[in-house]
């Protein structure tokens, strides 16, 4: 089973509260954008107005905090009752 096949299998349980909120002005002068690359789920994206992120759909492995050397991202495990579900079975 490859990685797209594994992702199929999860889903999530959306709250209207975003877990993970990102200052995109801070973003603006960030040449290197880790986050681009880091997030399994690719949940950040570089498109003409700068980097965009969508918190549905976001894993939860904390890789996007760790790797932003720029306290551009506040970061939260989902409330309780929201967020992704795994389904490995
Ligand atoms: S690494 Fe951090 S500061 Fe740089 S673009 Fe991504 S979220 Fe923004
Ligand atoms: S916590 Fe992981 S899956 Fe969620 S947005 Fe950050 S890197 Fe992506």
């Amino acid at each position: 089973m490859d990685i797209l096949e594994k992702l199929m299998r999860v889903y999530f349980i959306s709250d209207e509260r975003p877990h993970i909120t990102v200052n995109k002005s801070i973003c603006q002068s960030c040449s290197s954008k880790e986050c681009l690359h880091v997030c399994p789920a690719q949940r950040y994206t570089l498109e003409a107005e700068g980097v965009q992120f969508i918190a549905d759909g976001c894993l939860e492995c904390g890789a996007c905090r760790i790797s932003c050397k720029s306290g551009a991202i506040t970061w939260s495990y989902p409330r309780g009752g929201f967020g992704v579900r795994f389904r490995l079975g």
